[in-house]
């Protein structure tokens, strides 16, 4: 137990000189407690474990002050000499403290990097939707629409699986712009946009195909499946008024055929809507009527 050496830290923090403790028991600097502490746990631990670490106690100084410091000891062999490194408590606050708001930095950063990261998902969101969606009625654009009627026509191809597709035109349009206003003609192209999301079934791709043009992709119906829903659709269109505007709807309908290709199905329906608009509007025409 008695001191061979101490560093300048050590005499600072218990305010004997170096003289005054080497070649005297280490005890010189514990009060009772500590003492009765090191003697029947600690010391004993230290002689089986050959160390101990991060242990509480208390020292006593110069002054007769009590100072909490955390100890922690090693045997050093051969010599059988115990190497103590002491840290005052106080210190050890000091960087507890510091390494909480450390952490709490790193939190906020953390969570500044989580809500960019969310602002990010929504930014890319609707440059998504710039880049699929008409401004107006939220459909596809026709880039979209020629996307996906690829894809399905690649299913079609591989097994069989047939789709229809159907152009709408809005009857007399110009007029409603003209009677009502252009502003009153956009709610109109909204209205009947929100209509056919309701009506047609989540497997359809809607699209605006340009000005009050629309274009549908339907899979897995044949021409008269397709010509029944679009019939019904123009019924329902019929029946509806928006900002007391009521308007009529024209369509043309083809079936996917061997061996024609994509640009031949949508020129067909599109001369199907010519003839429903030749024949009086108001009307769903199929290619084969023509
Ligand atoms: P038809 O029955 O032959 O289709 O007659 P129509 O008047 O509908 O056809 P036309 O092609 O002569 O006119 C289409 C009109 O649609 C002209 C244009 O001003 C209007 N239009 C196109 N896009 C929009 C739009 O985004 N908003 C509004 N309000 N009008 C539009
Ligand atoms: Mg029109
Ligand atoms: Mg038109």
């Amino acid at each position: 137990g008695d001191i061979l050496a101490v560093n300048d830290t050590f005499v600072e923090l218990v305010g004997y000189s170096a003289g005054e403790l080497i070649g005297h028991n280490f005890e010189k600097v514990m009060d009772n407690g500590a003492r009765f502490f090191f003697n029947s746990m600690l010391y004993p631990r230290l002689r089986m474990e050959k160390e101990i670490q991060e242990i509480y106690i208390s020292i006593r100084t110069s002054k007769q002050k009590v100072k909490y410091v955390m100890f922690n000891a090693q045997i050093m062999e051969p010599e059988h000499a115990i190497m103590c490194f002491i840290v005052p408590v106080a210190q050890r606050m000091e960087y507890m403290k510091e390494i909480r708001s450390i952490n709490k930095a790193l939190e906020e950063t953390l969570q500044e990097k989580t809500r960019l990261h969310e602002e990010l998902i929504v930014l890319n969101q609707n440059l998504k939707n710039y880049a699929e969606k008409d401004w107006l009625t939220k459909l596809y654009n026709r880039r979209v629409f020629l996307m996906k009627v690829e894809k399905i026509y690649e299913e079609y191809r591989q097994d069989g699986r047939v789709f229809s597709i159907c152009i709408l035109d809005v009857d007399n349009f110009k007029q409603v712009n003209d009677h009502y206003g252009h502003h009153v003609g956009d709610e109109v192209l909204i209205g009947l946009a929100h209509e056919m999301q309701e009506f047609f079934d989540s497997s359809c791709t809607l699209a605006r195909f340009g000005g009050e043009e629309f274009i549908l992709l339907l899979p897995n119906q044949d021409k008269y499946t397709a010509y029944k829903k679009a019939d019904l659709f123009r019924e329902r269109v019929k029946k509806q008024k928006w900002h007391g505007v009521s308007i009529t709807i024209s369509m043309g309908i083809n079936m996917v055929s061997y061996p024609s290709e994509i640009s031949d199905i949508i020129v067909g329906a599109d001369r199907s809507l010519y003839k429903a608009k030749k024949n009086g509007r108001d009307q769903v025409v199929l290619v084969d009527d023509l």
